[in-house]
């Protein structure tokens, strides 16, 4: 039912130590919506742009884009996946409470979050055993992932981290018993390596995912189903989650230039049940042609656990960074623009301007 909407009670979302801000919470179809203008103001975009439904939000070093009835949002041309479409209702584009407060505040604002720094990288190379995985004509899910981890496990120990695997060997371990041991590290973060497979052969590129909050669908599963409204113990990482996909998929995406499937929701047992932050990544698909070869050269599992390396020194600088370079997470990417004088290494700034370039379709 359209229409149906009741404004308007006034709240505030977030705790603002300096400034309070008056959100305009819409009710819409039970769920609670705040409209996209209010997103814009908060976070300083200086122009917005809402014509044909095509939302446009520029600041000095961030986009935002989406769309009226889509699920998709490009934060300076990295693809989310949003728990719900962005509305239009009675001429007000709305975004839900739920994307903004799990998804668009830590993402862009990841030094508020109230978390430990990562000495410690639990690396989990997916299958094992008698579970292949993914299977191949090249390879199997199982060795290519244990290859990642081995060599991500390489590069961490050199920059300084302790390093935990789940198993260093060809061996099954319950998805349960992952968790456990990931839950037994502190100040420790925990990785997931898996490579994709699809019904259709066209299918290919790298997809990351957060564990889906409390009360939103799997984005694989756009109906809500009881089991999403069940509490998870990892839920309590929630924004911790968002910022380590948002920092892992940005050094995916940028390390291997392949095809954006972007940061995802699931309910995933090893995301589940971790009470550190996790995240999973699926680094390519061995149903597709082109990535299969990919994943069977070694150049490119070594660009991914470079990429693995490269995201976990991002969380790392994003959540310990202090209040007042709290800006952005993700920085405006421009290739006419020259990189910004505080684009090296103590910010957060995966998308580097002399590195990645907005693909053109992220306009759509
Ligand atoms: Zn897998």
């Amino acid at each position: 039912m359209r229409g149906g909407w009741v404004c308007v009670a006034v709240f505030f979302l977030f705790t603002c130590r300096t400034l309070a801000f008056d959100w305009t919470l819409i009710k819409h179809e039970g769920r609670d919506y705040v409209p996209v203008e209010d997103v814009a103001k908060f976070y300083s975009f200086t122009q917005a742009d809402y014509s044909n439904d095509i939302i446009n939000l520029e600041g000095p070093t961030l986009r935002m884009q989406g769309g009226v009835n889509s699920r998709e949002l490009y934060l300076n041309g990295l693809k989310f996946i949003l728990s719900f479409p962005i509305i239009k209702v009675d001429n007000k584009v709305l975004m839900s409470r739920m994307d903004l407060s799990k998804l668009v505040e830590p993402v862009l604002r990841p030094a508020k979050i109230p978390t430990a720094p990562v000495h410690t990288v639990v690396l989990d190379a997916g299958h094992g055993g008698y579970d292949q995985g993914a299977s191949s004509l090249l390879g199997n899910e199982k060795a290519f992932t244990l290859d990642v981890v081995e060599r991500a496990r390489d590069l961490l120990l050199k920059a300084g981290f302790n390093v935990r695997l789940t198993r260093s060997a060809d061996v099954f371990i319950p998805l349960e018993d992952r968790a456990a041991f990931a839950n037994r590290q502190s100040k420790a973060v925990f990785v997931s390596v898996h490579f994709n497979a699809g019904a259709r052969e066209e299918a290919g590129g790298v997809e990351t995912y957060s564990l889906a909050p409390r009360g939103v669908p799997s984005t694989n599963n756009t109906n809500l189903s009881f089991a999403d409204f069940q509490p998870s113990v990892g839920n309590i990482r929630d924004a911790e989650n968002i910022a380590l996909a948002t920092a892992m998929h940005t050094a995916l995406i940028t390390k291997l230039g392949v095809n954006d499937r972007g940061i995802k929701r699931a309910r995933f047992i090893v995301l589940r049940d971790s009470t550190i932050p996790s995240v999973l990544i699926e680094g390519g698909f061995l149903t597709n042609a082109q990535d299969r070869v990919r994943i069977a050269t070694p150049v490119y599992r070594q660009f991914l656990a470079q990429a693995i390396l490269r995201g976990v020194l991002s969380y790392n600088r994003a959540v310990q960074r202090n209040e007042a370079s709290d800006q952005m997470m993700v920085r405006r990417s421009q290739i006419t623009e020259e990189p910004a004088p505080d684009a090296g290494a103590s910010v957060w700034d995966p998308l580097r301007p002399n590195v990645y370039t907005l693909p053109e379709d992220t306009r759509k």
